[in-house]
């Protein structure tokens, strides 16, 4: 097949630093480059495609929906949509879902709540939302202003108002600036992915949820990469027994399309009226047909797995030679490495093993389902690459 690389280069805006590698197809935890070389895809899409590429069962499930019905707008009912919502809530116990068709759209719907339920409560005044330093929520410009990394902010002034950045792990912090300032939400990562890969504190989670719930201060969990079972539970807040008002997820749900959504608890389910929020391509049947299927995968015997997994590639990578540290839950992974880890990124795409970085970490963000024997290859070359 004829390389494409030069021509992308001379028409897509230049936003991406892509990797030299020129993708054409995949099956399962397994893509082929534009010469037929096999990689083992240790990324899936940035936690996307969460049942690996092209899953039989998925693909039937998207190619029947596709073959019935596209598309409609939000003017009139469909069946997936409505089922998927149906689906989440009943996997959740939360109340109301509004689809969008991304990660940032989610969060910009969570922020929209937040603000609106703060000003009937409490007036409007109170519209402030705390994010923890080092978070990432996203690239429109609210979701970029709440995102505590200062260095997306640069180019980008002036932000939008409203938003405060806490650091992570430290409840104090949180109470000062909580008492110091009318609050209207708090919004966090339970793993903070595009930070690097750091689970939060059970403690802090668990108190902060608390002092919220006491001063009605919104909790809001920004599941876009931790949730739909990546981190071992169907989402990562149900490792500590906290019960959030707003979830908002995308990236896996999709299984590979583009779908977001923001789930709304009974504090907030009427929030929103009529016209107050809209998206014409969210909720989509196609995007909902494939995110339906995907929640049918993600059973108990699918998260155990992916549990299994997870002690099976920390147990191979903590303490093994070049490794710093591993962190993270579930099969979302950062590995701290001596040697500079674009260089051990560099070193696995030759051997045919595609991973992340996430800050100065390696990340790795495989399908859920990806086999054992796969896995252990790509452990093994990794392992290798970082111990050179
Ligand atoms: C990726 C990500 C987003 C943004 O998602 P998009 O689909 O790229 O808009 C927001 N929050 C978190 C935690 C993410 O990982």
């Amino acid at each position: 097949m004829k390389s494409f690389k030069q021509l992308d280069e001379n028409y897509v805006a230049h936003t991406y630093k892509r990797f030299p590698v020129e993708i054409v197809r995949g099956q399962g935890s397994l893509l082929y480059d534009v010469d037929g070389k096999e990689y083992i895809d240790m990324g899936s899409g940035i936690a996307v495609s969460s049942l690996g590429v092209s899953d039989a069962g998925w693909v039937a499930a998207v190619t029947a929906q596709l073959g019935q019905l596209q598309h409609t707008s939000n003017l009139y009912y469909t069946s997936p949509c409505a089922e998927l919502a149906a689906e989440l809530c009943k996997r959740t116990g939360l109340k109301k879902v509004f689809f969008g068709n991304s990660g940032a759209e989610a969060n910009e719907c969570a922020i929209k709540v937040a603000r609106k339920y703060a000003a009937d409560k409490k007036g409007e005044d109170c519209y402030k939302i705390l994010t923890l330093e080092n978070s990432f929520h996203g690239r429109t410009l609210a979701t970029l202003s709440a995102t505590g990394q200062t260095h997306y902010h640069e180019l980008f002034q002036p932000l939008v108002d409203g938003f405060l950045h806490t650091p992570a792990n430290d409840f104090e912090a949180f109470v000062k600036l909580a008492e110091e300032n009318k609050i209207a939400a708090i919004m966090m990562e339970a793993v903070q992915g595009e930070g690097g890969v750091y689970a939060l504190d059970r403690d802090f989670v668990t108190r902060v949820a608390a002092f919220a719930k006491e001063n009605d201060i919104l909790v809001i969990f920004d599941e876009v990469q931790t949730g739909n079972g990546r981190t071992g539970e169907l989402y990562a807040y149900m490792h500590y027994g906290v019960t959030p008002d707003v979830v908002t997820t995308a990236k896996g749900l999709g299984g590979g399309l583009p779908i977001g959504a923001c789930m709304l608890g009974e504090k907030v389910e009427g929030v929103l009226g009529y016209g107050d929020h809209g998206s014409t391509f969210g909720g989509n049947p196609v995007c909902a047909a494939g995110a339906l299927y995907v929640l049918s995968q993600l059973d108990d015997n699918m998260l155990a797995d992916v549990r299994k997994k997870s002690a099976y590639v920390f147990e191979s990578l903590c303490g093994a030679k070049g490794v710093k540290s591993v962190s993270g839950m579930g099969l979302m992974i950062g590995i701290e490495t001596e040697k500079p880890a674009a260089d051990i990124v560099a070193a696995c795409r030759e051997q045919g093993v595609l991973c992340l970085t996430a800050k100065h970490k390696v990340r790795l963000l495989p399908a859920l389902n990806i086999p054992q024997t796969v896995l252990e290859k790509a452990i093994e070359i990794i392992k290798s690459a970082c111990a050179e």
